[in-house]
C-alpha cells in the first residue's frame, strides 16, 4: 500500500527505530509509548486486519511474539506485559495495517483496564456459542483473504 505509513517503515522509506527484522516480519519502537519500552510488530506484507492473514502468514507474525516479549520485559524489568492489538476504527486501530502491541507493564504502573464485565441472559450465552460455532464452519471465514 503505497501510502501506508507501516509499509514504509518495514520498506526502510521512513526512519523508525527498528528492534527486529527478518524476511516477513519488522519489530519497531512506538513512536507514542503508553509505557516506556513499548514495541510494536508488523507483517512486511500490508495487511489491514488480523482476520485478513491466513492461518500460515498469522502463525509466522505471532512465532516471533514470546521472543519479543521477553526481551522487551527483560530490557524493562518489567513485572508483565502486555500484547494489544486493534482491528477497526471502532477498536482503536488508527493504523491500518495489521500490528501487535508489546507493552512491558509493572505493579502499580498506574494503567488498568475499564473493561465493564457484563451478563448473560438465561440462553444468551448458548445462542452466541451456536452463531460463533457456525460462523467457525462457515467458508467464507475458514481462511484470510489471499
Ligand atoms: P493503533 O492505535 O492500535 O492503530 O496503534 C498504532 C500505533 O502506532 C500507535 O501506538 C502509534 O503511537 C504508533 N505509531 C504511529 N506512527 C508511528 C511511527 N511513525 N513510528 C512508530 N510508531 C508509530
Ligand atoms: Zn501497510
Amino acid at each position: 500500500m503505497s501510502d501506508c505509513i507501516f509499509c514504509k517503515i518495514a520498506a526502510g522509506e521512513v526512519a523508525s527505530s527498528k528492534v527486529y527484522e527478518d524476511d516477513t516480519k519488522f519489530a519497531f519502537m512506538d513512536i507514542a509509548p503508553v509505557r516506556p519500552g513499548h514495541v510494536l510488530l508488523i507483517p512486511k506484507k500490508h495487511y489491514e486486519r488480523l482476520t485478513d492473514l491466513q492461518d500460515e502468514a498469522a502463525a509466522d507474525l505471532a512465532r516471533v511474539l514470546p521472543r519479543l516479549a521477553r526481551a522487551t520485559v527483560a530490557a524493562a524489568r518489567a513485572d508483565g506485559f502486555n500484547i494489544f492489538q486493534t482491528n477497526g476504527r471502532c477498536s482503536g486501530q488508527s493504523v491500518a495495517h495489521v500490528h501487535f502491541h508489546i507493552i512491558p507493564r509493572h505493579n502499580d504502573d498506574g494503567y488498568s483496564f475499564h473493561w465493564r464485565p457484563g451478563q448473560y441472559a438465561a440462553d444468551e450465552m448458548e445462542a452466541w456459542r451456536k452463531k460463533i460455532t457456525g460462523a467457525l464452519h462457515d467458508k467464507s471465514t475458514a481462511d484470510g483473504r489471499r
